[in-house]
């Protein structure tokens, strides 16, 4: 399997404070335009089918809280990666949707009411929620597992992108062998969603409050998310430095 690292943090030392701390590389087998039609695709039928039985949008002062914080991480955003310029992030919620958060391509979130009212998050945890969303469109992780999912699946390198999905989708073999990799975006994601969201002014150690919280939960007979536990020993390595780069953040205006 090729390596392909989405993001490095770069060293601090001599940082300016509009200096972008990640930088964002990768090889990808597909258009990012095919990748991201496929994803309006899908976002826009399921809003659509949320919508026509009341179950889109319906808390307006959570929808309204969201997309404040999604505002600042979106310029923290533009910060790290220049091409964030060109995303028009999109927000919504639902309800009885069996949501907790996710992010489409092109810059598109769907966050579920109930999941944010079961653990009562604070600001600071649902801006480390958003920029983990946020960072999986920023480093292109869908593009990116495609392109990886090609030598899995067969004759992968001749399939579009469209079958690949199709595969990722309905195969568990598939899905088994391409675990290692998914675990390893969700950490890239909890590392840039950390510097995101420490760019943008919120306390470092507050946001991973939100980990702290699902790891009360207990974990799911089979899960090919990273533990909890392991997210938060990889953020807390990462803490000092988070706490550095708000520093930088509020020397920025
Ligand atoms: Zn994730």
């Amino acid at each position: 399997m090729k390596s392909l690292l989405a993001a490095v943090l770069i060293s601090l030392p001599a940082l300016s404070c509009a200096q972008a701390l990640l930088e964002f590389t990768g090889e990808h087998a597909f258009p990012r335009t095919t990748v991201e039609a496929a994803a309006e695709r899908a976002y826009t039928t399921r809003l659509k089918s949320l919508s026509r039985d009341g179950r889109l949008d319906a808390d307006h002062a959570l929808l309204l809280r969201l997309r404040n914080i999604l505002e600042g991480l979106g310029s923290a955003a533009r910060i790290e990666n220049p091409g964030a310029l060109a995303i028009s992030w999109e927000i919504h919620t639902c309800r009885r949707c069996d949501e907790t958060a996710s992010s489409m391509a092109g810059g598109r979130l769907l966050i579920g009411e109930e999941f944010v009212a079961k653990f009562g998050f604070t600001d600071s945890e649902l801006a480390y929620l958003l920029a983990h969303e946020m960072a999986h469109v920023l480093a292109e992780h869908t593009r990116e597992f495609a392109s990886i999912a090609r030598y899995i699946v067969d004759n992968g390198r001749n399939r579009r992108f469209e079958d690949i999905q199709r595969e990722l989708d309905e195969s568990f073999t598939v899905s088994l062998r391409m675990s290692d990799f998914y675990v390893r975006q969700e950490l890239e994601a909890d590392y840039i969603g950390l510097v995101l969201g420490a760019r943008s002014g919120h306390d470092p150690a507050a946001m991973l409050g939100m980990l702290t919280k699902l790891h009360r939960e207990p974990a799911g007979a089979f899960s090919t998310h990273p533990s909890e536990a392991a997210r938060i020993q990889r953020a807390s390595s990462m803490l000092q430095t988070a706490y550095r780069i708000r520093e930088l953040g509020h020397t920025q205006h």
